[in-house]
């Protein structure tokens, strides 16, 4: 087995006296000096490659770093946006609301009743059976709010709207046209039926008490119509309103039906 000679054993083997003519001596030399500078050269590349293996993983780090805290970032911002963006939709969805109801009585509004009107349209054109439609208005309004005030007549317009709901089924629609007016539209009602409707609603008004059993002269005149197959839906809300002026005239606290 050959063990390997140190640099010192070489040069002490070069500088030998014995050696001294040698004729390779000088070849010995040149290349153990050339395999010095060999290895020097060598030493100096592997520190370098190790710095920049060092540089390269600091940096390797410090990007894997930054990437997490962008990462984090961004699912902050996207859960926030998230947030924002249900509550917008919720927002939304209570615009829409009120949008569509009056914000006194919180019954339909116009716009809502006319959505309505047209789906109901929709379902007669495919066959279904018509609708009724009632105006509805509260007779000597003006002297509800001389005689209790404006805020009384408020709060006596909300009543009057919640005894109307309470006598219509669920898929009946209230819906406040105006002041003390309102519009019923009743899904696949006939005139005899949509009658005794309005008959009761027209007693439950008569027997409206305020707050402290105060018993108020409150009535309601109607005019009461059914839709007409492809009329106009503007002729048939024109019909209702005639009857109700009608009513009004023969003596209001009454219902006049107009069939066509
Ligand atoms: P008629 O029997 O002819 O309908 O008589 P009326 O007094 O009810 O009708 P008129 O059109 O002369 O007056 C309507 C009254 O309704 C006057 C108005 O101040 C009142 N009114 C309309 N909207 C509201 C409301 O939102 N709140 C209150 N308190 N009063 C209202
Ligand atoms: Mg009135
Ligand atoms: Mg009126």
């Amino acid at each position: 087995m050959t063990s390997r000679l140190t640099d010192e054993e070489l040069e002490r083997l070069l500088a030998d006296p014995q050696q001294r003519h040698n004729p390779l001596l000088p070849a010995l030399e040149e290349l153990l000096k050339r395999d010095r500078e060999q290895r020097e050269r060598l030493e100096r590349l592997l520190r370098i490659s190790d710095c920049s293996y060092d540089m390269a993983r600091s940096q390797t780090d410090d990007l894997l770093h930054q990437y997490d805290r962008q990462l984090r970032r961004l699912e902050k911002i996207t859960r926030i946006s998230d947030r924002y963006q249900r509550s917008l939709l919720e927002l939304n969805e209570q615009l829409k609301k009120a949008a569509l109801r009056d914000p006194l009585t919180g019954l339909a509004n116009r716009r809502l009743l006319m959505e309505r009107l047209g789906d109901e349209l929709e379902r007669c054109r495919r066959g279904g059976a018509p609708f009724s439609l009632v105006m509805l208005d509260a007779d000597h309004f003006k002297r509800i709010n001389d005689a209790f005030g404006h805020d009384a007549g408020d709060r006596v317009l909300c009543m009057l709207a919640d005894t109307v709901c309470r006598q219509l089924r669920g898929y009946d629609l209230c819906a406040r046209w105006g002041g003390e007016e309102f519009m019923l539209l009743l899904p696949e009602t006939g005139l005899e039926q949509a009658t005794g409707m309005v008959e009761r609603v027209m007693q439950a008004v008569r027997s409206l008490t305020l707050e402290g059993d105060r018993q108020i002269p409150l009535s309601v005149s109607a005019g009461l119509t059914s839709y007409l197959p492809d009329e106009h839906v503007d002729l048939t809300i024109n019909r209702a309103d005639g009857a109700l002026l009608q009513a009004k005239h023969n003596g209001r606290d009454r219902l006049l039906v107009v069939p066509h």
